[in-house]
């Protein structure tokens, strides 16, 4: 299976990627839990994105395909790929495509998950991660908390608001997605057949 996850932040693409690798053998590749770990090793990339990560604004097109062209590539990929959070704008869509044409890769579809703005904002209000870049699991304090408040039942690491979740950076994050990534909607319509619309 190789999929494309659309969707606005907290739309549930993780959600539903980690539930599809459970049952179809794809790895799920999410463009930001791997900012995340690099932000969280201090390595040079994540010094690179950390500022611009924390005010949720998107880190470059050319960065994002850099990574991606190195991670498509890895064996892991044969088996399938469910891409969580990439593409999100319509240059990396494009250069996706080329990619994909490049390494004879063909995508089975494009899933966009459908979910009204007054839910996702709820939901990312609410929404907790495991510090572990391994693990990196959510939680909800509402609908989905760990068993022991502030504690990850998978991994016993910490579980924390994300610092691109206070009230100002998710609205930000949000009028992003209206601008950059809401037309990747359009896109993959037009590459007819291939689309599905999920509520
Ligand atoms: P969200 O919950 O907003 O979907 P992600 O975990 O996918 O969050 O991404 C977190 C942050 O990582 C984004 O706000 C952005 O700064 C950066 N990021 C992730 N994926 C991309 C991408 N494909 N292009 C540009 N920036 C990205
Ligand atoms: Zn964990």
């Amino acid at each position: 299976m190789k999929l494309i996850l659309l969707g606005a932040p907290g739309a549930g693409k993780g959600t539903v990627a980690k539930r599809l690798t459970k049952t179809s053998g794809a790895v799920q590749i999410s463009t930001g839990d791997i900012l995340r770990g690099a932000v969280k090793e201090g390595s040079e990339l994540g010094k690179q994105v950390a500022a611009c990560m924390a005010a949720g604004d998107l880190v470059s097109d050319a960065l994002i395909m850099r990574i991606m062209e190195a991670r498509l590539q890895e064996p892991d990929c044969d088996s399938g790929f469910l891409l969580d959070g990439f593409p999100r704008t319509i240059p990396q869509a494009e250069a996706l495509k080329e990619l994909l044409a490049k390494l004879n890769i063909e995508l089975d579809m494009a899933v966009n998950l459908d979910v009204p703005k007054d839910v996702v904002l709820d939901r990312l209000s609410t929404r907790r991660t495991c510090v572990n870049s391994d693990c990196q699991a959510i939680y909800n304090v509402k609908s989905n908390p760990p068993k022991q408040e502030g504690v990850c039942d998978k991994c016993g690491a910490a579980i924390v608001q994300r610092e691109d979740e206070t009230e100002e950076a998710i609205s930000h994050r949000l009028a992003t997605y209206e601008e950059k990534t809401a037309p990747l909607i359009g896109f993959y319509e037009a590459e007819g057949g291939r689309f599905v619309n999920e509520r």
